[in-house]
């Protein structure tokens, strides 16, 4: 699933989530996240998961603004959720 430099992991919480998508809108910007956990490390996201932290996978496409694109990105996002 994970193919390099197309998707990467995001442990941010539905919360987190919400409050960036809120924060980005108060902007103007119309995304729904703005990829702050594409710059984790490998490290990084090797210790958050073996603290059992919680995460989806992103894909870098998700990132820009078609809304069609948009709307794959969350039904894959969801997929992805559930099946945790
Ligand atoms: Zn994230």
């Amino acid at each position: 699933m994970r193919q390099e430099g197309k998707a990467y992991n995001c442990f941010c919480t539905p919360d987190e989530a919400q409050a960036i998508k809120l924060s980005l809108k108060s902007q103007g910007d119309k995304r729904n996240y703005d990829g702050r956990c594409s710059h984790l490390t490998e490290e990084d996201v090797a210790r958050r998961k073996r603290a059992g932290h919680k995460h989806v996978v992103r894909f870098k496409v998700c990132l820009s603004r078609p809304r069609f694109i948009e709307l794959i990105c969350r039904r894959i996002l969801e997929k992805t959720t559930h099946r945790t």
